[in-house]
């Protein structure tokens, strides 16, 4: 048993020697460079020195190593598979047994010195022994000295014919200018996962051992790009898990946070549900995992939704491909906006938990936020909403939504310009008012399977019998994370869109739950879209409070009253001794069933400075949405009383 143990120990190669390409053909990734390599074999082009550049692990040194093979290969060209090495020959036997006396590897890590240079030019005069080529592999060339650089350079300035150099480094940018421009150079690029994957598998079947893909993904994940690194984490695992590897077994072996953890997280946020974080957390302190690998994983996690999203497809997701499926049903929960706002979360949770003194503490934070995160709704739709608002209130009830009456009650609506993007989560849209409950005759798409909202006035006013309150999940919907999405969601044709439109169409504000003073809103709506006619109607009746009257601005609604911006002290004051008569003027203008509250306060203009910045501001959708909401009462109302917010 022993001495069979002690065989067995004995032939042990590991995998990334035991399976080191031996022709162009089997190596990993690099098809731009062997197939340059080959032409330039097969038509006798050969450079001086080579220069191969690129991340450690993806086959640099053995790709130097095959063009030495097959400069020296004796077999004619004619016979060889365009350029390959037979691997037959003497010299190709002298190659892949290492004792080839035409090949010289040196690492400049460690001899780095102008002398180690100098000697290394005496002996390049000396002419191969039974070769046509003497090959020089430099590896880590960036790690010599100056000195040595430059002694470098006489020798390439006039290499013997019979010398040929060739330079390995991970950081090209290091090297000399003067040796770079006498060195042919190619780019090695980091290996992408599925060509590591398809490795592994071919190894797998020779040896003989079986593995899910998931392991395999997991692996080559592990091996960052780097095809050796890769086969050392595989040697890893197979003496971990023996030769049957598993994804849930391995991941535990190799102290990886699984998969299914990051989509629980995910699952929670969407489920808002914050309770079982803290559990969560437990069981993650329990199984030794570090927090910051785990944020870290969480940003990729997250990272891979809004990939899965935006592109529709799982193919640029590193994984397996019923895990890439998996992330794409689960980016259809999400919207886009939040997804990113989850990120932003979590990075900026990466910085603070690297600091923190209780980074336990510092995690549940971030994930409590994530999951109370409040959802996103496009800006677009709810201004549609807001003038679906105001036309309802124009005609005095609240229609059903998709209804034709919504449309033709409003004769001083904008005609229907539905240019903005799809809505991004499906919501309720179906209004009925409660007194049209009755009506035998609904609309067709109130018959429809989308759930339907009745309205019912809170207070019970005589004289105000227009004003119907609304809700605001009625006028927008449950959050979008809340996950209540109908199951056939109704197309609805907007009735109208806003008066105030943005010329980006996908601007998103942010809108809390936070629903007050619905009347003076719409007062306030009211007043803000007649506002000319009611300038045009005080010009006509007294011309000098109009010259006072159109230096302000009405800014919005807070609470009762309608608040007018006012340049200063006699304007607020002169305008504030007319108001019973502007407010009864504005009520008859804007169709208002009682004048309203009117207060004038003091807010010194700032055109000059508007003016300047609106040439900078043009292109910039957060700055062109922060000028509006200084400037643009609808907006501004929007942030006041919706408790929006400004997210670009
Ligand atoms: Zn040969």
């Amino acid at each position: 048993m022993s001495s069979e143990k002690a065989t067995h120990e004995k032939d042990f190669i590991v995998t990334a020697r035991k399976y080191r390409p031996q022709t162009f053909g089997d190596l990993v990734s690099q098809a731009h460079v062997s197939e340059t390599l080959r032409n330039a074999i097969q038509s006798g082009r050969l450079a001086h020195a080579y220069l191969f550049s690129g991340p450690r692990g993806v086959g640099k040194t053995t790709g130097a190593r095959l063009l030495a093979k097959a400069i020296n290969c004796t077999t004619p060209l004619s016979e060889r598979d365009r350029g390959e090495a037979c691997r037959q020959c003497e010299s190709c036997r002298s190659f892949e047994e290492g004792r080839s006396l035409n090949i010289i590897e040196i690492d400049a890590a460690s001899n780095n010195s102008v002398d180690d240079i100098r000697a290394l030019r005496d002996k390049v005069i000396i002419p191969p022994q039974g070769a046509r080529k003497k090959v020089y592999i430099i590896d880590e060339v960036h790690m010599l000295s100056n000195a040595a650089f430059n002694a470098l350079l006489k020798t390439l300035e006039e290499p013997p014919p019979h010398a040929l150099f060739i330079f390995a480094t991970t950081e090209p940018h290091k090297v000399l200018p003067t040796i770079l421009s006498r060195c042919q150079r190619f780019d090695f690029k980091r290996i992408p996962v599925t060509d590591i994957v398809g490795r592994l598998k071919e190894i797998c079947s020779i040896e003989g051992f079986t593995a899910d893909e998931e392991s395999l993904v997991l692996i080559a994940q592990k091996g960052d790009g780097a095809l050796r690194d890769a086969l050392s984490v595989f040697d890893q695992s197979i003496a971990l898990c023996g030769t049957d590897l598993h994804y849930v077994e391995l991941a535990k072996a190799l102290g990886v946070i699984a998969n299914d953890l990051y989509f629980t997280i995910t699952d929670l946020i969407h489920q808002r549900e914050t309770a079982p974080i803290f559990s969560f957390v437990q069981d993650l302190v329990t199984s030794g995992a570090d927090y910051l690998e785990f944020v870290g994983g969480l940003s990729g996690h997250l990272r891979n939704l809004l990939v899965a999203h935006s592109t529709k497809s799982g193919a640029l997701i590193e994984a397996a491909e019923a895990v890439q499926q998996r992330y794409q049903e689960e980016a259809t929960r999400f919207a886009e906006p939040d997804l990113l706002r989850m990120l932003q979360l979590v990075s900026e949770g990466e910085q603070t938990l690297k600091t923190s003194a209780q980074p336990r503490l510092r995690l549940e934070m971030m994930l409590v936020k994530l999951v109370t995160m409040p959802a996103s709704v496009d800006l677009n739709q709810l201004l549609r909403h807001l003038g679906r608002l105001e036309s309802q209130i124009k005609s005095g009830h609240v229609p059903p939504a998709a209804s034709s009456s919504g449309s033709s009650a409003s004769p001083a609506s904008s005609p229907p310009t539905d240019g903005g993007p799809p809505a991004l989560v499906s919501k309720p849209t179906s209004y009925v008012s409660s007194r049209s409950i009755p009506n035998a005759d609904p609309p067709p798409t109130v018959a429809a399977p989308a759930p339907t909202t009745v309205l019912t006035p809170k207070v019970e006013r005589a004289q105000t019998t227009s004003r119907t309150p609304v809700s605001y999940e009625a006028l927008f919907g449950k959050p979008a994370l809340a996950g209540v999405t109908p199951a056939h969601p109704t197309k609805v044709q907007d009735p109208e869109t806003p008066s105030t439109t943005l010329s980006q169409p996908a601007v998103r504000i942010q809108v809390a739950e936070k629903a007050a003073q619905e009347d003076y809103n719409r007062i306030f709506f009211q007043a803000n879209k007649h506002w000319s006619d009611f300038l045009s109607r005080i010009k006509r009746g007294r011309i000098a409070i109009f010259g006072m009257l159109n230096q302000t601005r009405l800014e919005r609604a807070e609470r009762t009253t309608l608040m007018i911006a006012a340049p200063d002290v006699m304007h607020a004051d002169l305008l504030t001794q007319q108001r019973d008569w502007l407010a009864s003027e504005l009520a008859d203008v804007a169709g208002l069933s009682h004048p309203p509250n009117l207060t004038f306060y003091i807010q010194p203009a700032q055109q000059s400075e508007t003016a300047q910045k609106t040439e900078t501001e043009a292109n910039d959708p957060y700055q062109q949405l922060q000028r509006l909401s200084q400037t643009n009462a609808t907006v501004r109302a929007l942030i006041d009383h919706f408790g929006a917010e400004i997210v670009w």
